[in-house]
Formats: C-alpha cells, sequence, structure tokens
C-alpha cells in the first residue's frame, strides 16, 4: 500500500528514522477496538497489540494509540504486528471525559483539517455562542478549522447573508462554507486534498451524518472489511474509524467526536476570539480580567458599542469553564500525589513492624 495516500510525509518519517534501525516499520492506526488496533502498513493490513514496553512506559490512557496514529510497528506474521511506540502526533483532536474527573481524551490524531457543522434551517441549529465553544475546541487541535453552515436549501437569501456573516464574527480566521447535503449545494468547496485527513464535528441533528454520506458516495473504500449499515443503507460508525473518500482526502470518524466536551486551555480561548485577545493589548493592567478594572479597554469597547455583549457574555463563560478545567486538573492531581505518599507512609510502617 502507497503510505503517502494514507497520510505519510517527511517530517513524520524524519521522527520515525530512530526505529528503523530496530526492524520496525511504520503503519497508521485506521481502526479501534477493545485495544486491538488495525494499521495499514505499506505490506497491507496489520492486527496490532501493544508491546510490554509500551505498557510499562505509557503514563497514562492519553499515551495510547488512537484512530489516525501512526506507530513504529514489530511486524509478528502476515496479518499481525506489535506497537512499539507512536510517532508524535502532529494534531490531536481530545475532548474531555465524561463523568467526574477531568481527563483529557484523544479522539482522533492527525487530521489536517477539521469542519464545525451547524445547520441554518432559520437558524434553528445556529448559534453564535455554540459555534464560540466548537471553535474554542478545535483551536486546540492544530487543525486548519472549516465552519459548515448546512441545510442552505431550507434558508432565504438573508437568513443565509446573516448565517455567514455572524458565523465570520464567531469565527475568525475560520473558512466558513454555506453547504447543503441534500442537494449536495457548495460542498464542492470543502477542499478535500489527497492523503490529507479531515475530521468532522458539531451538534447533534445538524446533518453531519448526512455530510459524511454525502462525502463518501456509494463508492466507499473497503479497508479490508465490510462497512456498516443502517436499515435505511447509510454508513454508521460503531468504533473509530479512518477511510479513504473517493476524492482520495481521509476522513476519521469516530462516535466520540461527534459531540463535543470543552477541552483546552485558557489560552485556546483567547486565540478563538483574537478580536478581544487585541482589545486586552490596550487595558492598563497587562493582567486585567476586564471586569471593571480602571483603564479595561474591552470594558470600554462594550460601552461604546465596538464589542457585542453576548459575544463578550460567551468569552467569559468558555474563560470560566476552562479555569475550572484546570482548577479540577489541579486537585486530581494533588489527590493522586497524597495517595502515593500513603502508600509510602504505609509500606514504611510494614516495614519497621517486621524489623521490630
Ligand atoms: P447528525 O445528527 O448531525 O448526524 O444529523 P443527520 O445527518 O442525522 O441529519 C439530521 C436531519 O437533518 C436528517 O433528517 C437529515 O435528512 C436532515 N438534513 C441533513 N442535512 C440536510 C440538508 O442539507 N438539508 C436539509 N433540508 N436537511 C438536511
Ligand atoms: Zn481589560
Amino acid at each position: 500500500m502507497n503510505l503517502e495516500a494514507w497520510g505519510w510525509n517527511s517530517s513524520l518519517k524524519e521522527n520515525f528514522n530512530i526505529y528503523e534501525s530496530q526492524d520496525l516499520i511504520p503503519g497508521r492506526i485506521v481502526r479501534e477496538s477493545r485495544h486491538i488496533y488495525t494499521l495499514v502498513t505499506s505490506g497491507g493490513e496489520l492486527s496490532c497489540e501493544v508491546s510490554g514496553a509500551f505498557h510499562y512506559r505509557a503514563a497514562g490512557p492519553s499515551d495510547y494509540p488512537v484512530t489516525g496514529d501512526w506507530a513504529a510497528v514489530r511486524q509478528a506474521s502476515e496479518d499481525q504486528g506489535i506497537i512499539e511506540a507512536l510517532i508524535p502526533r502532529q494534531t490531536e483532536f481530545s475532548r474531555q471525559t465524561a463523568g467526574n474527573r477531568s481527563d483529557k481524551q484523544v479522539l482522533a490524531s492527525n487530521i489536517d483539517s477539521i469542519a464545525l457543522v451547524f445547520g441554518v434551517n432559520g437558524g434553528r441549529n445556529f448559534t453564535e455562542s455554540g459555534l464560540e465553544r466548537y471553535y474554542t475546541l478545535a483551536r486546540h487541535s492544530g487543525a486548519e478549522i472549516f465552519v459548515l453552515l448546512n441545510k442552505a436549501d431550507l434558508c432565504s437569501s438573508e437568513e443565509r447573508q446573516r448565517a455567514v456573516e455572524q458565523a465570520e464574527k464567531s469565527a475568525p480566521g475560520a473558512e466558513i462554507l454555506l453547504v447543503s447535503a441534500i442537494t449536495g449545494e457548495g460542498l464542492e468547496n470543502f477542499p478535500q486534498k489527497e492523503g490529507k485527513t479531515i475530521a468532522l464535528t458539531g451538534p447533534s441533528g445538524v446533518g453531519k451524518s448526512t455530510i459524511i454520506n454525502a462525502l463518501a458516495g456509494n463508492e466507499l473504500q473497503k479497508t479490508g472489511h465490510q462497512r456498516e449499515h443502517d436499515k435505511r443503507g447509510r454508513h454508521t460508525t460503531t468504533s473509530r474509524e479512518l477511510f479513504q473518500l473517493p476524492s482520495g482526502a481521509l476522513f476519521i470518524d469516530t462516535p466520540g467526536l461527534r459531540e463535543l466536551q470543552l477541552w483546552g486551555e485558557e489560552s485556546d480561548v483567547e486565540s478563538a476570539f483574537e478580536d478581544i485577545r487585541s482589545l486586552a493589548a490596550g487595558c492598563r493592567f497587562s493582567d486585567c480580567s476586564h471586569e471593571g478594572e480602571p483603564g479595561c479597554a474591552v470594558q470600554k469597547a462594550l460601552e461604546e458599542g465596538d464589542l457585542d455583549e453576548r459575544r463578550y457574555t460567551s468569552y467569559s463563560k468558555l474563560k470560566k469553564e476552562m479555569r475550572f478545567l484546570k482548577t479540577r486538573q489541579d486537585e486530581q492531581a494533588a489527590r493522586a500525589e497524597r495517595e502515593k505518599w500513603k502508600d509510602i507512609a504505609k509500606i514504611q510502617k510494614e516495614y519497621k513492624k517486621q524489623r521490630q
């Protein structure tokens, strides 16, 4: 198999060089199910597990392979291998794990572009704050960002124009495309480049599955197994998967990517709200919280109507959420540290007892 078609490039190759002398080969993870990973390699598909040394080195769940990762593999038989190491991820798309803990869960890696999908039928599925949240999340990944305003076929020309204007303000720097997954309108403007990896996210009901089906057409490249179809013959994903589109572009679909919990850092909010960041450069205090300090350029812009109250509220909310996430992570780390010392104290006590 031609690895370039699966996204292999010179910088990955450079990072792989150290493994070449160890008789390892490069492969990309296209599927994962219960710690069994399917990889494409130049010789075909391999079914792999990670090595003992890999387990030993892994500090946490995010060190384990995910769909999209490139790995250094020891081929064990014609169709089996052992993953010895991961080649450093060039981009990484993560969310916060479900439940009470604030851990990072990597959903997909080495994606080149990410599409944020919203439905614009009369504004029902599209809110500016919703887009701002997804945009902040996407900024953390390092991938190129597209906003797909879907269901354009249901919109009047005024509605279309308004949606585009709102999206341009809420996601400055992203490419905004009006599309219809049903009529196919506008989808041709969504760049599909051979060997480049695309992912897509957005709220439910906006048409993500319909878009995937439109992009995939009926000629989905088979990567050695049959894709699943639901009753209406549509492709559905039950596990994480990377596949080739008819265009030669690659598509990562993981169920967790479809809806997301915020993950990232305060700096991602800053970068998603460039307009506010550049206003903040004019604040008197460099650590201004823009919540009432004297000489605050952000408050001034709000008063003078140069900054939208709604956008500012959305910004503050996302900043607070990121701060909360950080606090929880710090608490978790502190708790883990305390547990560790408790264990050590216990061992010491046992040891003393035995010596008495
Ligand atoms: P998902 O939850 O984001 O995957 O959304 P689906 O792909 O399941 O679509 C939700 C509903 O919207 C379905 O009834 C689709 O037929 C409909 N839909 C999706 N895209 C379009 C579109 O471009 N135009 C119209 N009119 N309906 C669409
Ligand atoms: Zn300020």
